[in-house]
Order: C-alpha cells, then sequence, then structure tokens
C-alpha cells in the first residue's frame, strides 16, 4: 500500500530518453573527448533545424553563451544593458563582467516578462544592448521590443535558457534578436548536465563568435582548412563543452517530440486540475498570450499575497512536495543595491516574486504522483471563506 506520509515529490528529476548511454559510450570510445567533436556538430546542426538561426555554437552553459554575447558586441565600462529585475544571476553578470551598469525595467503582471512599453524611457545615449528572458518559455512581446532597437540602434540578446521550442509567432525563441542564448541544465527540457549554445542570428558575428568561443584563436578556420596555422587573434576564452557531454544532449535533441508530448500533458493536468480554484480566486494560473507557442518549460501558480505562497509551500513540503519560489528579484540583492537601486523600484517584480510558486514538474513525473500534488493543492486552498 502506498504510504501518503513518506511520499517525496521531488521539483526536478532528469529524465533518459534511452539512447544517453549509448551515445556516451560511443563518444567514449572514440579518440574525441575534447570540444567540436562529432557530436557537437551534430547537436549544432539538430539545434540550427530547431530554431533557424544564422548559426549555432554549443557551449558550457548559457552563462558562456551570454558572457560570448557581451564580448561579441563589445560591451564596455559605461554602458547601460536593459533588462529584467526578475532574472537569473548570469544575466546580469555577463554585462556586468564587461563594465555595464543594469538599468532594471519591471515586468508585465501577465507573464512576468519584461514589460515591453517600459523599455523606451530607460534609453539613453548609453544604451547598448536589452537582454530579456522568455520566462517560463513564453515569449515575450518581440515586435514592439525589435522595433524599438531598430529605432534606437541597439542590440537584443534574447536569454532563451528556459524556452528552447517555443516560439512568438512563427519564431523560434532564440531566433528573433542579434543573438540567442539556451541552456542544457539538468533543470531545463533538454538536458545534458551543465550546457548551453549560443544562437547567432546576424550573420555577420558568426565568424567572430568562432574565435572568442576557441581563447581567442581562428582555430575554427583552421579545422575548416581556411588557414594552414592557427593563432591568438583577438581576446576570447575556453566556450567549449566536451564532446562527451554533447553526446548526451544529442540523444535528448533528437527526442525533442518526445519530451515536449510529456511536458504538455503535465502542463495540461495541472491547469485543469486547479482551474477550479482559479475560478474561485484562490490562485491565479499561467497566462499565455496569444502570439507564442510555449514550451511547457515549468508550471507556477500565483497565490493572492506573500504570506499565503509561503504558507502553501511550507505544507506542501510537510506532505512530501517540493514546490519552490523563483528569482529574487535582482534590484533587491546584494549587488543590486551597490548599483543604486532600492525596495519599491519595481512594483510588479516585488509583488509577483514574492507570490509565486513553481510546482514539481519533469518528464516522468506520474499521473499519480500528479493527482496527490493537485489534491493536495486544492484541499489545502479549499478550506473557509467559500
Ligand atoms: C537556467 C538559466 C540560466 C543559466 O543557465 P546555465 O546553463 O545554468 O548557465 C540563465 N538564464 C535563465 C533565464 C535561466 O533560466
Amino acid at each position: 500500500m502506498s504510504n501518503k506520509k513518506n511520499k517525496q515529490i521531488p521539483f526536478n528529476k532528469p529524465f533518459l530518453t534511452g539512447k544517453e548511454i549509448i551515445y556516451l559510450k560511443e563518444s567514449l570510445t572514440s579518440n574525441h573527448w575534447s570540444g567540436d567533436g562529432p557530436f557537437t556538430k551534430k547537436c549544432q546542426q539538430l539545434l540550427q533545424e530547431l530554431t533557424e538561426a544564422s548559426a549555432v555554437l554549443l557551449t558550457h552553459s548559457c552563462t558562456a553563451a551570454l558572457e560570448m554575447s557581451a564580448l561579441l558586441l563589445d560591451i564596455s565600462t559605461g554602458d547601460e544593458i536593459i533588462l529584467p529585475s526578475y532574472a537569473f544571476p548570469s544575466t546580469v553578470n555577463a554585462f556586468i563582467l564587461r563594465g555595464a551598469c543594469p538599468v532594471f525595467v519591471d515586468i508585465r503582471e501577465d507573464t512576468l516578462n519584461l514589460d515591453e512599453s517600459k523599455i523606451e524611457e530607460k534609453i539613453t545615449a548609453k544604451t547598448k544592448a536589452i537582454c530579456l528572458i522568455h520566462y517560463a518559455g513564453i515569449g515575450c512581446e518581440m515586435d514592439p521590443i525589435m522595433e524599438l532597437a531598430c529605432k534606437y540602434k541597439i542590440s537584443v540578446i534574447e536569454d532563451a535558457a528556459q524556452a528552447l521550442s517555443a516560439k512568438y509567432k512563427k519564431l523560434a525563441l532564440g531566433s528573433i534578436g542579434q543573438l540567442g542564448t539556451l541552456s542544457f541544465h539538468e533543470t531545463k527540457n533538454c538536458i545534458c548536465g551543465e550546457g548551453g549554445a549560443l544562437l547567432i542570428n546576424d550573420a555577420s558575428l558568426v565568424e567572430r563568435a568562432e574565435i572568442i568561443r576557441e581563447k581567442g584563436t581562428n582555430r575554427t578556420k583552421f579545422f575548416k582548412g581556411e588557414v594552414d596555422k592557427y593563432t591568438w587573434v583577438d581576446i576570447g576564452s575556453s566556450f567549449l563543452p566536451s564532446d562527451l557531454l554533447a553526446a548526451v544532449l544529442c540523444a535528448q535533441l533528437e527526442n525533442i517530440e518526445e519530451i515536449q508530448s510529456k511536458r504538455k500533458k503535465i502542463y495540461q493536468n495541472y491547469f485543469d486540475g486547479l482551474r477550479d480554484l482559479e475560478v474561485k480566486d484562490r490562485l491565479r494560473l499561467p497566462i499565455v498570450p496569444k502570439n507564442v507557442t510555449p514550451n511547457f518549460h515549468m508550471f507556477y501558480i500565483i497565490l493572492p499575497s506573500n504570506k499565503d505562497r509561503d504558507t502553501l509551500m511550507a505544507k506542501l513540503q510537510r506532505k512530501g512536495i517540493k514546490a519552490i519560489f523563483h528569482y529574487l528579484p535582482l534590484h533587491l540583492s546584494e549587488m543590486g543595491k551597490r548599483f543604486g537601486y532600492k525596495q519599491g523600484d519595481f512594483f510588479l517584480t516585488e509583488v509577483l516574486s514574492g507570490r509565486i510558486l513553481r510546482l514539481p514538474f519533469y518528464n516522468d513525473l506520474s499521473e499519480e504522483d500528479q493527482k496527490y500534488i493537485i489534491e493536495t493543492i486544492t484541499g489545502l486552498l479549499s478550506g473557509d471563506g467559500c
């Protein structure tokens, strides 16, 4: 008999499609363990087909791809980068490392994405780029953002870490701005432990991106037979993942349809199962604007207050359900304060980050466990006040 008292449902669990071990073994028994081997090439090709980016370069993380973006765009001291405060530290750090100054913008209440209507007022002569996040794999409102970028001649970097295979209108997220970044960290949809990719949509940036990724050398050109020896030609670092990890990723990317269909089902079960509580105003469910196709990266609920969120999170924990909050606003962090930000600067970021709760979400979350999660939440939120 299943003992519900002992049930432990984690927030995330890595998923094997089946081919990972076969490909990893193949890679281990080949003579190519370093970067840019056959599996890296295959992953880049699959990602290019999926996103239609001009070029795709595999990296060892999304953080690395963001750092490459800052290098490629020549971000330097005094430049300003517009980005949401409701974000991951990597997103901002990539630019701070080059000496730039973060200019935060509040988020939209419906998608928790950067509010495109608040960008223009932040643009100055120093603005170099807008770096946005497609939160939960739900696309930002890209048309007005690209129009602004064009009008003021600034770059757009899409942090699409959570957004592989999601779309804005007909376009893959990550393929719309000059640059896009993906993550294959264990918590994302397609995974290899640690991994990422840079999507280059401006063809004029491809050659230099290859150099920056290869320690500032023209090694890539050398392997293509375009130069007869390689040498130090620019700044750069080592941003390549081992081909062993690319082997794991390759198995995941080949099975993206299976992964996506599992996630869609889990998302839909949560949505249908918790809809009643939304009707009763006990929580709010994710909102997907009509222009976008989501990728079911996560499922969150928004509670009426911070206290409601923390209480529910603690009660779920006691029942063996690991539900967690997400970003702490960057403008309220120790680093954010050093840049002069303070409490009250971004109302929706502050309120919503305190009310969001992410529910367990992984490809082989069983129907039984999901039912238990939905019933437990329903039980905890249905009480008095009806
Ligand atoms: C996961 C994530 C990152 C970091 O990805 P890594 O591959 O771990 O470096 C960056 N930005 C966003 C929005 C993320 O969700």
